[in-house]
């Protein structure tokens, strides 16, 4: 916690920060590691890349406080992710801090679930609220191919120890990619039913990193629904008024999932999110080309209130839409090229956190 001298002023209730479109600034993801330990061919498809230097992560102590700072001007929702969380070594220990911070509602955490068996037990006791896990495909050969790596039962037993360990609200998150996985859709519900975890579609983005993206690859909102419709008949949407990214759908038997269509509907309208990397750059968008750079602020002894008067004054201008411009392009292609991405690699999904 900061000292109480050095607390910046609260944004008080009915005077939000807001952006040029009215948007709040509430939810901020926390990316704790560039690295991963698999190579999701939409994420990371090459073996080898430029690794943020380790002196220039930020510490645990360093985005404990941008998190008081970030929650003072209205942030509630708090997300850590990555490239992959649960490498970032003693990542409990943050928990830690950041659970101590009351302004806090939901304090999340988006993993590939390989070490999830092995740390969520010591991530529940720190205090971490909510756990979301990708899964891709229930076949062994098809992950091994989708990722490079043969730890899909690693995988399976995270989101078992997930659920042992009481976990409300657990999300499976399974990226669809066009003859991929495309026909494990209703596999993935009935085995999300399976183990009380709600499952959410995603459709395969043109993010930076994803070198092998094409508009035929990605298998649409409307094709999942065609699809999951003539399995199960009626599907009903659920017709929520919130900035969540996932649009929630009924099935006749009651179960819920999801969906989230960044790709072909877009959702930036209501977009609350930020995104802060491992080495402190802040980014407004998943698309925006520049971030703004905290840690140099943090570093170079900026109060808080400097640095919040810095995030309300770049909130208040932000325009950013990325997906709707994207989606608005005539040819639709790869986003950043490979050398271009090496030459930046803040450019990738896997630093700005997904
Ligand atoms: N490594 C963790 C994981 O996979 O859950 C956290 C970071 S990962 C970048 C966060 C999410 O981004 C994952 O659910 C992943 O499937 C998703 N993602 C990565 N690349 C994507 C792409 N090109 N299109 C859509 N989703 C993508
Ligand atoms: Fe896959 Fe997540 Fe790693 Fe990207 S960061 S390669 S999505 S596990
Ligand atoms: Fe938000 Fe940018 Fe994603 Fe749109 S593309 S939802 S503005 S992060």
């Amino acid at each position: 916690m900061l000292p109480d001298a050095q607390t910046p002023s609260e944004v008080s209730p009915g005077s939000a920060l807001t952006d040029q479109f009215g948007r709040p600034l509430r939810s901020l993801r926390v990316s704790v590691t560039d690295r991963c330990n698999l190579r999701c061919n939409y994420c990371m498809p090459q073996e080898e890349y430029v690794w943020l230097p380790r002196q220039e992560l930020l510490t645990f102590e360093e985005i404990a406080r941008l998190a008081e700072v970030f929650t003072s001007l209205g942030v509630e929702d708090v997300r850590l992710t990555g490239g992959e969380p649960l490498l970032r070594r003693d990542l409990p220990q943050l928990v830690r801090m950041l659970a101590a911070n009351p302004r806090i509602r939901d304090l999340a955490l988006t993993t590939n679930g390989v070490l999830f068996a092995e740390q969520g037990e010591a991530l529940r006791a720190a205090g971490l609220h909510r756990v979301t896990l990708s899964l891709d495909t229930l076949r062994p050969e098809r992950f091994a191919a989708l990722t490079g790596r043969d730890t899909h039962a690693q995988v399976l037993a995270g989101i078992a120890a997930a659920r042992r360990l009481g976990f409300p609200k657990l999300k499976l998150d399974t990226v669809v990619l066009r003859g991929v996985n495309d026909d494990e859709l209703a596999d993935l519900i009935e085995y999300g039913r399976g183990v009380e975890a709600e499952v959410r579609f995603i459709e395969y983005m043109d993010v930076g990193g994803a070198t092998e993206w094409s508009l035929e690859k990605v298998f649409t909102r409307a094709a999942m629904l065609e699809q999951l419709t003539k399995r199960y008949g009626t599907i009903t949407p659920l017709n929520e008024n919130s900035s969540a990214p996932a649009e929630r759908f009924r099935l006749p038997d009651g179960t819920v999932f999801g969906i989230i269509a960044s790709t072909t509907t877009p959702f930036c309208r209501s977009c609350d999110r930020s995104r802060l990397t491992a080495d402190g750059l802040w980014y407004l968008c998943l698309y925006a080309q520049a971030g703004i750079d905290l840690r140099q602020m943090l570093r170079g002894g900026a109060t808080p209130e400097e640095l919040a008067a810095r995030i309300s004054s770049i909130w208040r201008a932000r325009t950013d839409r990325g997906a709707e411009l994207r989606a608005a392009t005539g040819h639709r292609g790869v986003l950043v090229e490979i050398e271009q991405l090496r030459q930046d690699p803040h450019l990738e999904m896997h630093t700005r956190g997904g």
